[in-house]
């Protein structure tokens, strides 16, 4: 039985789906005004393995991820630059996916843009409006009023007490009715020039929060599995999608909220100013690859901090080649080799799976891996791993990696010389020319190449 920590009951609970084994998945994506950092690869990597760890377990996955091209930042930068909203956001877009595929995360069914979906957030405000739930300032806004929805602040846990603004607050932007009223639709203001949409109430642009519940609940219905985003997005976000969503449909929303906690980098909050904010292209660029990316934001469990450093990136690399020497090494054992494995292999997925059905316990699961690999490592130098099981075992590794995705990057290219090198060394072997063997080691070595020579026969590794 799979379990996940459910913000909104803050402790884990078995995880049940509405439909059989489908499961509908939401998760806030990028808003796209500027590069996505790795900070909101943090989130989406969380999510990437959240998913490919159900379908592994047999579910059928439907993942939509917003794509968040109106609000305050977007419109901002258009204005600024004097371009149209869409070239701003387009260009964002484009480099988000880019950097997605590079990371090898898996891309959602169905990324939906909030221009697409204005007229379906007009609907909803109305709905609002006739129950009783929406109101309408002088400006031309309209807010939802907490107040009427009683169950506000279930998910971020709010205190109902202190929440009680009861006075009207006169604000410098909206006259609200309270402070805490959010809006659902922002009316027109000079500085938006000619970004804005009509509508019954005026000129203007949805709110942010309506966006997610909107779209969330076209694609995936009134009431749908999972909802995930980052911790920073509990508050107001979160709960305001909930008080829009169940207000206007009666019914429950979402049943599994999950949110991963923050990456820091060197123990710090990642900022412009502090010189520690990264793209993805900024670390590749480095030298650094995908996959040690890709490994070291899985590899902290999502609700645990993650503090991010070049360190962990080297350390990560590490994993990674280990595992893909252990899968050269088991495809070049020899015929003479016994012993069967395939029921050490068989356990460790078991393992690996009971693990993460733990919410999503990776530092375990991990564990099992390598404690699992460093046993077959030792068996393969003793020849205690027959061929067939060696092919069970690569098998185990591909299948392990459907959710970790870092083995099977296709990275490891080598180039025609080093490749035609190794050749000659083999031939040199074969002739028992040890000296030129040896040579070619070393040129080799001087390239970045180790070789090692197997009992199943050579392998090679970067260094
Ligand atoms: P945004 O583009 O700001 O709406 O953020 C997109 C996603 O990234 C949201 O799920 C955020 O919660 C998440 N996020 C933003 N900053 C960080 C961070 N430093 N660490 C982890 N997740 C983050
Ligand atoms: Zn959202």
């Amino acid at each position: 039985m799979i379990k996940f920590y459910n913000t909104i009951i803050r402790k884990k609970e078995d995880f049940k789906t509405i439909n059989s084994n489908k499961v509908g998945l939401y998760t806030c994506g990028p808003t796209v005004y500027d590069y996505a950092h790795i900070g909101n690869f943090r989130a989406y990597m969380f999510e990437d393995l959240l998913r490919r760890f159900l379908e592994f377990s047999g579910y059928e996955v439907y993942h939509v991820m917003n794509i968040t091209d109106i609000d305050d930042k977007t419109i901002k930068k258009a204005n600024k630059e004097k371009i149209p909203l869409l070239e701003v956001t387009e260009k964002y877009t484009k480099f988000f996916h880019e950097d997605v595929q590079v990371l090898n995360i898996l891309p959602a069914h169905n990324y939906p843009k909030a221009t697409n979906y204005v007229e379906k957030m007009i609907e909803l405000i109305k709905v609002l409006e006739d129950k009783g739930y929406a109101y309408k300032t002088r400006d031309g806004s309209v807010f939802f009023k907490i107040s009427k929805y009683l169950d506000y602040g279930k998910l971020a846990n709010l205190n109902p007490n202190s929440q009680k603004v009861g006075k009207r607050v006169e604000n410098d932007e909206y006259e609200k009715e309270e402070a805490r009223d959010f809006a659902l639709w922002k009316a027109r203001k000079v500085e938006d020039g000619t970004i804005y949409w009509n509508s019954p109430w005026g000129e203007g642009r949805p709110g942010w929060h309506l966006e997610c519940s909107v779209m969330s609940m076209d694609l995936l219905g009134d009431h749908f599995d999972i909802h995930c985003g980052g911790v920073d997005n509990i508050f107001p976000h979160h709960e305001n999608e909930i008080a829009q969503s169940c207000a206007a449909n009666e019914c429950k929303f979402v049943n599994y909220w999950l949110h991963n906690k923050h990456l820091l980098v060197d123990g710090q909050k990642m900022s412009k100013s502090l010189g520690n904010f990264y793209k993805i292209k900024d670390i590749i660029n480095k030298g650094y690859s995908a996959e040690s990316i890709r490994y070291t934001l899985i590899s902290t469990h999502y609700r645990q901090e993650l503090n991010f450093t070049f360190d962990k990136l080297k350390a990560s690399q590490k994993a990674i080649n280990r595992l893909r020497e252990l899968k050269r090494r088991l495809a070049v054992v020899s015929n003479r080799s016994k012993g069967d494995i395939t029921e050490k292999c068989e356990k460790m997925v078991i393992d690996f799976q009971q693990e993460l059905s733990n919410d999503l316990n990776i530092s375990g699961a991990l564990g099992t891996l390598f404690t699992w690999a460093n046993e077959i490592f030792r068996l393969l130098d003793l020849e205690k791993v027959s061929k067939s099981s060696a092919l069970t075992a690569i098998d185990v590794i591909s299948k392990i990696d459907s959710i970790l995705g870092v083995v099977g990057f296709n990275t490891e290219v080598l180039s025609d010389d080093v490749e035609l090198l190794i050749e000659e060394r083999n031939k040199a072997r074969q002739e028992k020319n040890w000296q030129k063997a040896d040579n070619i080691r070393k040129e080799l070595e001087s390239l970045g190449i180790i070789l090692d020579d197997t009992p199943g026969g050579t392998i090679w590794k970067k260094k």
